[in-house]
């Protein structure tokens, strides 16, 4: 009898934890259980936007899509995808709510120019709340840590919002400065002593600068961690990138990297190992897709596909984010069992096919950085007269001599596999080709393909 007993304890507690299911943050679930819960999450998702969303409605009627035959993850492939540009043109019809239960309109920039607007509801908050509690958990943190905000709260930004939220949930410590003006950052850490950030990790590199230039010793600071966003600072090794290196030799810090979207409405975050992203099976399902929407093997480049789990305002379903990423699915040494992602190897539009070999600008402009006899560079992509991918370097090199040319094209051709065409320039041309009008940023990348 005890034993029958102890066994419904243990049974009641199991279901609580199903229903609370909270496999990113501290219990380790096996990955059967997760796509059980995913799957009955995913009915309820379809039965849900097949009611309320006027997009999906319509979609499924278009597609003859009998929502009752689709019982598993492995049926998802038989839905249709979602692109960016259906919720820049329908935006209003994947509403699934009255707006009078709207709470938060946020926004992310649209590839058709006008932006997108991500509403979310009371639930939704809540959920965005354990997302980042989730993800400040996955990296390490607790109620004891103090965490400095590096980055804007308002202008409709979501990501903000969820930091800030998270961390009143781990009842951590929030000194929330907004971006820029390294001296009063500094000057804060002085004084509060924060022991992690949040930040887009290149602004690191200008807190570096202004400290080296104002005898502040980072390594003397109480800062001990850094939750990075935005930006890679790694290869998809996992090795530290050129930025990642920069900082880590400056400052002896933990560096967290995360992958997160608006439209998402969650994040992807490293633990200690640094070995890619922690998917949050509860908040969402992830596919890795090829160009016919077929789902990749791990460790090959696929497009992030996301199904929102749990989305009330705007859920989305088989959503192509246009990012491409890898996915590794044995379990980590931290001992959490979930899918996780590499860092963004690219975009999906920013592919270049180049003598049968794939290519994408961020590691391209990786193994350029690293190259000392390259000072500056604008990477150019255009179709040749048979519409396929030519790919040219414009380099300033460290000097005109034949000795630097030599090792330059012998470095590229060990790295990349192909000689891309070179040509040489003064830093004054490089300087004129990397200026836009309609941009603030450097231009390094210039896509002129038909
Ligand atoms: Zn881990």
């Amino acid at each position: 009898m005890v034993t029958l007993l102890n066994l419904k304890v243990v049974a009641a507690a199991e279901t609580i934890r199903e229903n609370n299911m909270n496999i990113t943050g501290t219990i380790a679930v096996s990955i059967e259980k997760s796509h059980l819960f995913q799957e009955q999450k995913l009915k309820d998702l379809l039965r849900y936007i097949s009611i309320n969303s006027p997009f999906y409605r319509e979609l499924f009627a278009k597609h003859h899509i009998e929502i009752e035959a689709i019982k598993t993850l492995a049926d998802l492939s038989a839905l249709p995808t979602t692109s960016k540009e259906d919720l820049q043109q329908r935006n209003n019809d994947f509403l699934c709510v009255d707006p009078l239960k709207i709470i938060e309109y946020t926004s992310t920039s649209g590839t058709l120019g006008s932006p997108v607007t991500i509403a979310l509801t009371e639930n939704d908050l809540n959920r965005l709340t354990t997302n980042e509690y989730n993800s400040f958990i996955c990296a390490d943190g607790t109620a004891a840590d103090n965490y400095q905000l590096m980055l804007t709260l308002d202008r409709q930004f979501m990501a903000g919002m969820a930091y800030y939220s998270g961390l009143r949930k781990l009842g951590a410590g929030i000194i929330r400065l907004g971006p820029g003006v390294p001296s009063l950052q500094w000057e804060t850490i002085e004084r509060l002593k924060p022991t992690a950030l949040v930040v887009v990790p290149s602004f690191l590199l200008k807190l570096l600068k202004f400290a080296k230039d104002n005898h502040i010793d980072p390594n003397h600071s109480s800062v001990k961690k850094a939750v990075c966003i935005g930006e890679n600072i790694r290869n998809t090794d996992f090795s530290y990138n050129i930025l990642g290196k920069k900082i880590t030799e400056a400052w002896d810090i933990r560096l967290y990297s995360t992958y997160a979207s608006t439209e998402m409405q969650t994040a992807f975050t490293e633990c200690s190992e640094g070995h890619g992203g922690h998917l949050q099976p509860e908040l969402v399902i992830v596919e890795l897709l090829d160009e016919n929407n077929r789902q990749v093997a791990s460790n090959t480049p696929g497009e992030v596909t996301i199904t929102t789990l749990g989305v009330e305002g705007m859920p989305l379903l088989r959503y192509k984010t246009g990012d491409i990423c890898i996915y590794f699915d044995e379990p980590c040494a931290c001992g959490r069992t979930s899918l996780r992602l590499s860092p963004i190897i690219g975009r999906k539009k920013q592919m270049i096919k180049y003598k049968g070999t794939t290519l994408y600008p961020p590691a391209l402009f990786d193994l350029l950085n690293e190259m000392d006899d390259v000072l500056d560079f604008v990477v150019d992509v255009y179709s040749n007269e048979i519409r396929l991918d030519e790919l040219l370097l414009h380099l300033v090199p460290l000097d005109y001599s034949k000795a630097c040319d030599n090792r330059i094209r012998a470095y590229l051709q060990a790295r990349l596999r192909v000689s891309p065409h070179v040509m040489y320039v003064s830093m004054e041309e490089i300087q004129k080709m990397q200026v836009a009008e309609a941009s603030r940023k450097l231009i390094k990348f210039i896509d002129r393909r038909i």
